[in-house]
């Protein structure tokens, strides 16, 4: 009885191999589960049984494909300064009638340093992409924080004493700066706040998995939360530590990819 999630990152693009291009691997693995007739369901649905919301036996076996940290080459098309006209993570989704979760980072003055510092300064992390995602209804848009505690950003984030991680963000006023803030932006921005957190860097504060978010769901509107620990979801799973397996870190190859699927035949 299990079920997997799948990482990606639209920003490893423009490489010749399946192990440092996520375009090639997604196609490439959405080809493999759509043969292999396991089913693809959504993060939102694995959470929704972990909270007794629907039954187990609607994820069952099921895979799950998650994007993380918000380019907009999840949904939309991307004009490259070297690399020229890039697609999108959509065009696999639609070859193989799949949806996907989006997590993307809220604050968009660190959106702005991280295109600088990270990205050449290409402007791949803006968010005029995610409402038309939303539309598609082939996409969910998910928090993954207000800056990622990223240390692009100056300073702490208040109640912090760290950058570079997540667990820096243990009691309820980091938390509130790094959750609340961004489920407000993004509801804003899409017109309902996400029901999925992700830890930034699958780094899971103690504090905010035991005590803020069990306390803080409802009235954030979050269903659960999804770290990178590297294994299957069973029904036992805590719906506040739901573990993801992130393409290019725990597979690297279709033939990887394929033990991975598996695993989860054998355990269905
Ligand atoms: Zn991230």
């Amino acid at each position: 009885m299990s079920a997997l999630i799948l990482c990606y990152h639209s920003y490893r693009f423009g490489q010749p191999a399946y192990a440092d291009d996520d375009f090639i691997a997604l196609d490439s693995d959405l080809a493999a589960i759509r043969r292999s007739g396991l089913p693809i369901v959504t993060a939102r649905e694995i959470a929704e049984a972990l909270v007794g919301r629907r039954p187990w036996a609607d994820v069952d076996r099921g895979i799950a494909i998650t994007f993380d940290d918000g380019a907009c080459l999840d949904f939309s098309p991307f004009m490259h300064g070297s690399h020229g006209e890039l697609r999108p993570f959509r065009d696999s989704l639609e070859r193989h009638d799949a949806a996907a979760t989006s997590f993307v980072i809220a604050s968009p003055d660190c959106r702005q340093r991280l295109e600088h510092e990270a990205l050449s300064g290409e402007p791949m992390l803006g968010e005029d992409w995610w409402q038309p995602a939303v539309a598609s209804s082939r996409f969910e848009i998910g928090n993954h924080s207000w800056d990622h505690n990223h240390g692009v950003m100056p300073g702490f984030a208040p109640g912090a004493d760290g950058r570079g991680s997540f667990l820096p963000i243990a009691n309820a006023q980091a938390a509130a700066w790094e959750i609340d803030q961004a489920q407000d932006y993004i509801a804003r921005a899409v017109g309902s706040p996400p029901a999925l957190f992700a830890y930034p860097y699958g780094d899971v504060p103690p504090f905010v998995a035991t005590q803020y978010l069990p306390e803080a769901a409802s009235r954030l509107g979050l269903l659960g939360a999804f770290t990178t620990e590297g294994c299957a979801v069973a029904p036992t799973t805590d719906p506040w530590r739901i573990p993801r397996v992130v393409c290019g870190d725990h597979w690297r190859s279709p033939e990887q990819f394929a033990a991975l699927l598996n695993s989860l035949r054998d355990n269905g």
